[in-house]
């Protein structure tokens, strides 16, 4: 990111809205800012397929990492919908470490995005680089575009995408059963 010029626009961004980008409070802003939207957008950098680099293993049957946290920008206002992702698959024969979809979660996360199409790329990246006989992806996230304006809604708003054996209602019921039971 090129940060000065990030630095500029945020400057221009509080004269635009009627704020003194010289008062004591802002001078350093432009600067935070820049710094923040470097680390908030960090996984337009990283790799899906370097992330989910095989890990061969006799794994049978579903494995599940729940609750994983997640923080977003939603491209449509540029304000932060954050929840926690829930991610099932059967492996064929690759399988990942836990921190490995927490990585795959931030790769698609921490860039602008849309909840929809973030849930599609989790399942697509771990279709494409597990070959596993299942994927699927919960995603309950809570956007702020929706709470701090308009009708102000707060309801969590729930995606998903289920993929090979997760169309079958025995494995798909399974699966929210486990995501149901707590911890
Ligand atoms: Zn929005």
């Amino acid at each position: 990111m090129d940060k000065n010029r990030m630095r500029a626009l945020t400057k221009e961004f509080l004269e635009v809205i009627g704020e003194d980008p010289k008062r004591e409070g802002l001078i350093d802003t432009p600067r935070r800012v820049a710094d923040m939207y470097e680390e908030l957008t960090e996984g337009y950098a990283m790799n899906p397929k370097e992330i989910l680099a095989r890990e061969w293993n006799e794994v049978t049957g579903m494995v599940i990492a729940k609750e994983i946290d997640f923080f977003s920008l939603c491209e449509h206002h540029l304000l932060p919908f954050y929840g926690k992702v829930h991610i099932g698959y059967i492996p064929s024969r690759a399988v990942v470490g836990i921190s490995k979809l927490a990585r795959l979660v931030d790769c698609f996360s921490q860039r602008l995005q849309l909840q929809e199409r973030m849930t599609k790329q989790i399942a697509d990246a771990l279709n494409e680089n597990l070959h596993p006989l299942g994927v699927a992806v919960v995603i309950q996230a809570r956007h702020l575009c929706m709470q701090m304006r308009g009708v102000k809604s707060a309801a969590d708003i729930v995606t998903s995408e289920l993929r090979g054996q997760f169309e079958k209602s025995e494995t798909r019921n399974e699966f929210f059963d486990m995501l149901r039971k707590p911890m």
